[in-house]
């Protein structure tokens, strides 16, 4: 029995309802976006509409209202993570924005020549290429946390790796080219026994799990608005007061000082030190009503369906002959990277679009991971709750025709 009613949550979603080619979209590529739910486009039409005004500066009515609307959608996101201080909560334009961020600003203070970055090998570029301008910039050193095989993370590894000169750690919640869920819990807890502190990198996370910070324990956890049913160009970093207080601002501008002046500059407090210039407020509101929508729905009913639907799709997929997947960790999220026998991925990409079914081919920004399996990428098929069994039928139907077309 499915724990939410998926074909009535469907209707909540306009795009979901449209036809591609022939048939209406089969949407699989959930992990570079979601799709939005009716709430989240009419609200953002109506801020434009009837709130538009810059936040923070104005004395007037609608300048006012947006204010308020933005600091509630902090709350918002404060409450869905479970952060202790609403000032912990930083909206960023996403996870890119939130790693840079703390690669720059941390490391601006804490990262010396000589010292240590850890990230791990599954890592998506956001979480290496920030961290190796940093490594450069300071002339640091940048090292990797080793996976098996299977995509699972070699924390015995880590454990050797950490040494007096690491001064943070950097992993993601979820890997989107292997689907691998790392054990995010124990990562931290390896890394605190040493006093180094850890960044999540939540993007694929935080819209398939309940992510409570304070429980993690974890120091910075960030993620991207449209990856969990927001808009795009808005985004959060979480980091504790102790961490955000102690690093130097990422950029300058309005908003983020308390006065200026040619001699000297204060900065303002938090969260607003790290929101130089006009923020998406009204994404912001998008944001916080896409987690107001799930909230509503339930995460734990969400988790539950996804978790059935994953199991679904893990049994249909591997019971088609000459699959290769890449990714078989027994903690996976509903993530499928697979090959089918030496069909090259944009060509099965492209036929499954052609039946109207949305995949996403290539590196998924995981060059490493490619490298690391020796191929040029894959097929990925990434699920929300708003699939359907049906859903998948299809899709194992129709690599069935890719095969036989190209046999
Ligand atoms: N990290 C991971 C694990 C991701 O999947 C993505 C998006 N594919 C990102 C970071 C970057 O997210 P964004 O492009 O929204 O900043």
């Amino acid at each position: 029995m499915p724990s939410i009613d998926v074909q009535q949550l469907r209707l909540d979603f306009p795009l979901l309802q449209r036809k591609t080619y022939n048939r209406q979209i089969v949407y699989f590529d959930n992990a570079a976006t979601t799709q939005k739910p009716s709430k989240v486009i009419d609200i953002t039409s109506e801020y434009y509409q009837k709130y538009n005004s810059n936040i923070h500066r104005g004395v007037h009515y609608l300048s006012e209202k947006m204010t308020e609307a933005y600091e509630n959608a902090r709350s918002t996101v404060q409450k869905f993570i479970n952060a202790q201080h609403i000032h912990e909560v930083i909206f960023t334009s996403g996870t890119t924005d939130s790693i840079n961020l703390v690669a720059f600003s941390f490391g601006e203070k804490f990262v010396h020549e000589g010292d240590e970055v850890i990230v791990s090998h599954m890592e998506h570029h956001s979480n290496i290429v920030p961290w190796q301008m940093l490594c450069e910039r300071k002339k640091a050193v940048l090292k990797v946390i080793p996976m098996n095989p299977a995509g699972v993370l070699d924390l015995d590894a880590l454990e050797s790796l950490i040494s007096p000169k690491t001064k943070i750690v950097s992993v993601a919640h979820i890997s989107n080219s292997l689907g691998t869920i790392n054990p995010i819990d124990k990562i931290i807890a390896i890394a605190h026994k040493h006093n180094v502190p850890v960044m999540i990198d939540g993007a694929q996370g935080i819209q398939h799990s309940i992510v409570d910070v304070q429980k993690l324990d974890c120091d910075f956890y960030a993620f991207s608005g449209h990856k969990i049913y927001g808009p795009t160009g808005i985004g959060v970093l979480y980091g504790k007061e102790k961490w955000l207080n102690e690093m130097p601002p990422y950029r300058g501008g309005g908003d983020m000082i308390k006065n200026v002046s040619f001699e000297k500059t204060v900065y303002a407090d938090l969260p607003f030190k790290f929101e130089a210039g006009t923020t998406n407020f009204i994404g912001a509101i998008g944001l916080s009503t896409a987690l107001k929508y799930l909230n509503q729905i339930g995460m734990d009913k969400i988790i539950a369906y996804e978790e059935e639907l994953k199991l679904y799709a893990h049994r249909k997929l591997i019971a088609i002959p000459n699959l290769t997947f890449y990714g078989s960790s027994d903690k996976k999220a509903g993530i499928f990277s697979f090959l089918i026998n030496k069909i090259h991925h944009f060509d099965t990409g492209l036929m499954l679009d052609k039946m109207d079914i949305a995949v996403r081919t290539g590196t998924h920004c995981t060059e490493p991971v490619m490298s690391f399996f020796g191929i040029q990428g894959t097929v990925r098929v990434s699920l929300s709750f708003y699939n359907t069994e049906d859903e998948i039928d299809y899709l194992v139907e129709s690599i069935n025709k890719v095969k036989q077309l190209f046999k």
